[in-house]
């Protein structure tokens, strides 16, 4: 649609985006190579002001697309839940492409704790980290631990979990870009009753939704913009403050995670493009360009989830009823990633903590990292208090969250990827089960 004229101006957008991801991340790298200091060491005049005008100037640019992308989430969870759901035109089919869509997510969740997991037993990154070094950076980032430690404290029992999901006030429900739980079950529910009245009854509310939608869809177009500028941005600051140092001494657990996550995506999430959508390799991933950078860049599921259905419905000709009713629900529930990030985070704290977790233990490991996943808010270090929640649980110490918290910057935006490509190949799969012709 708007390729056209994005070509007429020279570079593609997704190019744009490409170069500032790329010049981003190099000003940040070099600043950061060159002014970090050593870890434990006082941070030089220069490095305070380098990180002084990446806080106040650079990020607030970034932030400003981030906002962008946030503010067009509520209105399209609703209009394109509701559209996708009365738009289904029975609750049964409702019912036949919710329960598939819920076994994709709890499917493919599983097998991401599961690769997880035996990375980290074959890897074994927690004896590679000496008693020094675990206390020294654990110090070093005490502050942040106990903060998530405290916010672990407010999060919810999965059975409280389960009512929260129908909002008492659905207004309140949608003011928080964190909890949109609430606002897909109104959403959700208003359709369905959608398709018990006849159609010239919901006609005009059907039809200001579908007005609604395409606003936001042009609004994301021009926030989409402003991107190449706000993924430098973005990425220039969480590059500046890399903790090169600290990778370095925890440096088995960020390989173990980042390798995880890499080959989730390359070779699981790849395969299942391929068997489940028929799509090649480079055509999936010439389609998910803009989308790769936009998730990695925010490192946020909601941010990125109109990015996601314009993804599968312009590139990959998905429907926009099933795009609409996946994305807003995996955004939410279906976080691969982050479950496999919290697989391997648990078992390598547990090596650390030289607690040996039985067959049992893992298991409650699995599950916990499913459960959390699900309930873990789509936006940067969602995962994090809920990760706490879940050492308590295997009764490894929550402070030692502490040890991993330097490195999580580049590991979130790195699950978040297969966070939404997960969604997006669930949705190209049921469109194609219901017999839609996609652009392969
Ligand atoms: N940043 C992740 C997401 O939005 C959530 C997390 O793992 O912290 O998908």
């Amino acid at each position: 649609m708007e390729q056209a004229t994005e070509r007429g101006r020279g570079l593609s957008l997704p190019t744009k985006i490409l170069l500032g991801l790329v010049i981003g991340a190099a000003v940040g790298i070099t600043l950061n190579l060159l002014y970090a200091p050593d870890f434990g060491a006082a941070k030089s005049a220069t490095f305070q002001s380098v990180e002084y005008a990446a806080d106040h100037y650079v990020k607030p640019i970034g932030n400003l697309f981030l906002n962008l992308l946030f503010m067009v989430v509520v209105p399209i969870v609703f209009s394109s839940l509701f559209l996708g759901v009365a738009g289904l035109g029975s609750v049964q089919k409702l019912g036949s492409l919710g329960s598939r869509t819920l076994l994709w997510f709890l499917g493919t969740t599983t097998c991401a704790v599961l690769l997880g997991l035996t990375l980290v037993r074959v890897i074994a990154p927690g004896k590679q980290v000496s008693p020094e070094v675990a206390a020294q950076v654990q110090q070093q980032y005490m502050g942040d631990a106990q903060e998530k430690i405290a916010l672990s404290g407010k999060a919810k029992g999965t059975i409280e979990m389960l009512v929260d999901i129908v909002p008492t006030n659905v207004v309140g429900a949608a003011s928080d870009n964190k909890q949109v739980l609430g606002l897909i079950f109104f959403a959700l529910i208003l359709g369905a009753a959608a398709t018990r009245l006849t159609p010239d009854k919901s006609r005009i509310l059907r039809e200001l939704l579908e007005t609604i939608y395409e606003l936001c869809v042009k609004v994301l177009g021009w926030a989409m913009q402003l991107a190449p500028l706000g993924v430098a941005c973005l990425i220039f600051h969480a590059t500046v403050k890399l903790g090169l140092p600290v990778m370095k001494l925890v440096g088995w657990y960020f390989l173990t995670a980042m390798g995880g996550l890499i080959l989730f995506q390359t070779i699981f999430i790849t395969g299942l493009a391929y068997f489940f959508a028929g799509m090649r390799p480079g055509r999936f991933y010439r389609g998910c360009r803009t989308l790769l950078i936009t998730a990695f860049s925010t490192s946020s599921s909601n941010a990125t989830m109109p990015t996601t259905i314009r993804t599968a419905v312009d590139e990959f000709g998905a429907p926009r009823e099933i795009a609409g009713f996946v994305m807003p629900l995996g955004a939410t529930m279906n976080m691969n990633g982050t479950a496999l990030f919290e697989g391997v985070s648990v078992l390598f704290l547990a090596q650390v903590a030289n607690k040996g977790l039985d067959i049992g233990q893992q298991l409650l490991v699995l599950g916990m990292a499913v459960l959390t996943a699900i309930g873990a808010a789509g936006v940067p270090g969602g995962s994090l208090p809920l990760l706490a929640v879940v050492l308590t649980q295997v009764n490894v110490p929550p402070e030692l969250l502490a040890l991993i918290l330097g490195v999580d910057r580049l590991v979130d935006m790195t699950r978040t990827v297969p966070n939404v490509t997960s969604d997006l190949v669930c949705s190209l799969w049921l469109s194609r089960r219901e017999g839609h012709v996609l652009k392969t």
